[in-house]
């Protein structure tokens, strides 16, 4: 992690100037996380689309300083996930996941914020309508709305910095899975969080 920094100050990069943003794609190596009925993990889902904003962030004529707290298919604590965002004074965290149901059609994106408020909390919950939004305008998601939970991923971020958890769809649901096993749809996700994170 230290290296990480240090490379980043090596670089030429100015670390005051740049948001730095933690990209968490949850579980990994393995905890594969909710499972498709054709074999589609979200571990591998959520690493492609944390990917896929790295690269396309690298293309940007001003790219943010994004992290990810895991570029391979590797298992990190939930613990060392957030040691990392303090480490690197985020300025946001961004956990991705995707949902699972025993109801098959359950669909549609949610995202969850902090329970407890804190001084970022209404961007937080600002940034979480505006993730639903756009990825009902632009990809014909349902919004199943901004939830609070006290998931130990926000609850060790969200004095930090504001603090969200993804859900992207439904690995249950035959059509939200097909959608999400899709390297072109990676990308479209991937395009919709960069553009939330440029009206940041
Ligand atoms: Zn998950």
């Amino acid at each position: 992690m230290i290296l990480l920094f240090q490379m980043c100050i090596c670089f030429g990069q100015d670390l005051g100037a740049q948001k730095r943003i933690v990209i968490d794609a949850g579980h990994g190596g393995i905890d594969s996380g909710a499972l498709a009925r054709n074999g589609a993990q979200e571990k591998d889902i959520v690493l492609n689309v944390a990917q896929e904003v790295l690269r396309l962030n690298s293309s940007l004529k001003e790219p943010h300083l994004i992290f990810l707290t895991r570029y391979s298919d590797t298992l990190i604590s939930l613990g060392d996930r957030t040691r990392l965002a303090m480490a690197l004074d985020a300025d946001l965290f961004l956990s991705l996941h995707c949902n699972h149901a025993k109801n098959h059609r359950a669909r549609g994106v949610e995202v969850f914020a902090y329970r407890y408020p804190f001084k970022y909390s209404k961007t937080a919950v600002w940034m979480a309508y505006q993730l639903q939004n756009q990825f009902k305008k632009q990809l014909g998601f349902e919004s199943r709305g901004v939830k609070f939970a006290n998931f130990q991923v926000l609850r060790d971020t969200a004095k930090q910095c504001p603090a969200l958890l993804l859900e992207l769809g439904f690995l249950s649901n035959a059509d939200e899975n097909s959608f999400l096993s899709s390297k072109e749809n990676a990308t479209r996700i991937a395009l919709i969080i960069l553009n939330i994170l440029e009206t940041y």
